[in-house]
C-alpha cells in the first residue's frame, strides 16, 4: 500500500500558536541559568524594556508563567472587589470568554452587544457611558483583535468616549493576537492595562503571557478585594529583583531576547507593514474564490476594522470547514484555524501573524485551494493569481 503520510515541513497557518523561527528555536537551546545570576537578570531587565518598546508604554510591566487566560484573570482578580460592575465590548468569542471568566470570579459584566461580522458600534460604548452618572462601571475590558471573527477593534475611539463622558473606568485591552503583528500604543491611547501572549507575533512557544499596568491601574489594584496570590501584582513587585512568583522560566527568556532583536533589526513599522501586506494578499484571494457569490466568503463585513493578523473566512451556506481543513492538515500538511464558539464549522481562519513570508503564505493559499477543491467546497479558481497580484503591487 501507499503511504500518503505527509512529508516535508509542515505549513502552520494556525492564528495562535505561529511559526517558531529557527533563530528563535536556537537561542533557546542553551544550557540553564540561574534565574538570580545577574547575568540573567540582565537579559530579564533588556527583555522587559523590549517589550515596553514593541507596547510602546514606560508603565509597569509583568510577565506570567500563564497563558493569556491567565493574565486575563490576573488582571480581573487584581483590579476588582466581588460584586464591582465592568463593561465587556462584544467582539467576539473571545470577549464573551473574558467575560465569562469576570463573571465566575464574581464580577457584574454589562455588555455592549454586537453583530460579530461588523464589530461594535463605538456610539453604544458611549451611550452607555454618559448614562453611568454614578460611575458604577469600573472599567471596560475589550480584545483589541479578535481572533475568532478576524475584526479589530479602535481602541482610540473606546478611549474618547470615555474622555468624551468624563467617565473615569479603566480600559483593559487584550492585545494577545495583535501584539507584535499590528501598531499598538498602549500609552498614546490611554490603556491602563493590556495583556498580551508569547504564542503569537512575539513568535515564541505557548506559555508566558506579559501584562502592562499604568501607574492609575496599580493604584486601583491596592483597592481590590478579590483572592489572588500566584497571579497577584503586588507580591510580584515586591519579589526583587527577578519580580516574579516562583522559578523564572529562563529560556522563555533567552527567546524572547532573540524575538525582541528580530522584530527590531526588521524595524516594528516594517513588521507592521509586512503583516498588512500580507493580510491583503490574504483577503484578495478569499474575495477571488467568492467572487461568484457561492464560495467562500470574507467573515468580516467592515473594510476598515479587518484584522492583518487573522482573516476569518465563511464558508457558503451548508457547507463545513471541518472536510477541507481535515484534508490540509492530513493530506497536505497545513494547519489552518477552525472556528470557535458559533462559528465552528461555518468559517476556517487563516493565520498569517508573526514569522512569515510571501512564499509561506502562497504555499498556505495554494494549498487552501487544494484542500477546498479535495474536499468538494465550490469556489472561484484564481485566489493565489489575486494574492500575487496583490502581493507584486
Ligand atoms: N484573547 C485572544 C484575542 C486570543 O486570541 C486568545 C487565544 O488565542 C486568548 C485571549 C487566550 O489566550 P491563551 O490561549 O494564551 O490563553
Amino acid at each position: 500500500s501507499v503511504n500518503t503520510k505527509p512529508r516535508g515541513r509542515q505549513f502552520f497557518n494556525n492564528p495562535g500558536p505561529t511559526n517558531i523561527p529557527d533563530r528563535i528555536l536556537r537561542a533557546m537551546d542553551r544550557p540553564v541559568m540561574d534565574f538570580m545570576a545577574p547575568e540573567f537578570l540582565e537579559i530579564q531587565r533588556a527583555c522587559m524594556a523590549g517589550v515596553k518598546r514593541v507596547l510602546k508604554t514606560d508603565q509597569t510591566l509583568f510577565a506570567h508563567a500563564s497563558t493569556g487566560h491567565g493574565a486575563w484573570e490576573a488582571a480581573v482578580a487584581n483590579l476588582f472587589s466581588p460584586g464591582d460592575t465592568v463593561l465587556v465590548v462584544e467582539t467576539g468569542y473571545f470577549s464573551l470568554s473574558w467575560k465569562e471568566m469576570a463573571e465566575t470570579l464574581g464580577i457584574k459584566v454589562e455588555t455592549v452587544a454586537a453583530d460579530w461580522r461588523k464589530g461594535v458600534d463605538i456610539a453604544k460604548v458611549a451611550e452607555r457611558l454618559s448614562q453611568d452618572k454614578a460611575h458604577e462601571i469600573k472599567a471596560i475590558l475589550a480584545v483589541h483583535n479578535e481572533t475568532a471573527t478576524g475584526l479589530v477593534l479602535p481602541l482610540p475611539e473606546i478611549r474618547r468616549a470615555l474622555d468624551d463622558a468624563k467617565h473615569p473606568a479603566l480600559l483593559l485591552s487584550d492585545t494577545i493576537s495583535s501584539l507584535g503583528s499590528m501598531e499598538y500604543k498602549m500609552d498614546a491611547w490611554g490603556i491602563d492595562v493590556t495583556i498580551g501572549g508569547s504564542q503569537k507575533g512575539l513568535m515564541l512557544p505557548t506559555g508566558m503571557a506579559i501584562t502592562g499596568v499604568s501607574a492609575k491601574a496599580m493604584e486601583a489594584s491596592r483597592k481590590s478585594k478579590l483572592p489572588k496570590y500566584y497571579f497577584s501584582w503586588e507580591l510580584m513587585e515586591a519579589r526583587k529583583p527577578q519580580r516574579f512568583i516562583g522559578t523564572v522560566p529562563v529560556h522563555f527568556f533567552f527567546g524572547l531576547q532573540e524575538s525582541l532583536k528580530m522584530l527590531e533589526e526588521e524595524g516594528l513599522d516594517s513588521v507592521f507593514a509586512r503583516h498588512a501586506r500580507l493580510a491583503e494578499a490574504t483577503r484578495a484571494a478569499v474575495r477571488a474564490w467568492g467572487a461568484d457569490g457561492k464560495g467562500p466568503t470574507l467573515y468580516g463585513q467592515t473594510p476598515d476594522r479587518l484584522s492583518n493578523s487573522v482573516t476569518t473566512v465563511l464558508m457558503p451556506e451548508g457547507v463545513s470547514s471541518d472536510g477541507m481543513r481535515k484534508a490540509a492538515l492530513e493530506r497536505f500538511n497545513l494547519s489552518l484555524g477552525g472556528g470557535l464558539g458559533p462559528l465552528m464549522g461555518k468559517v476556517f481562519r487563516i493565520g498569517h501573524m508573526g514569522d512569515l513570508n510571501e512564499p509561506m503564505l502562497l504555499g498556505c493559499l495554494a494549498t487552501t485551494e487544494l484542500a477546498m477543491k479535495t474536499a468538494g467546497v465550490p469556489f472561484c479558481p484564481g485566489g493565489v493569481d489575486a494574492a500575487i497580484q496583490s502581493l507584486a503591487g
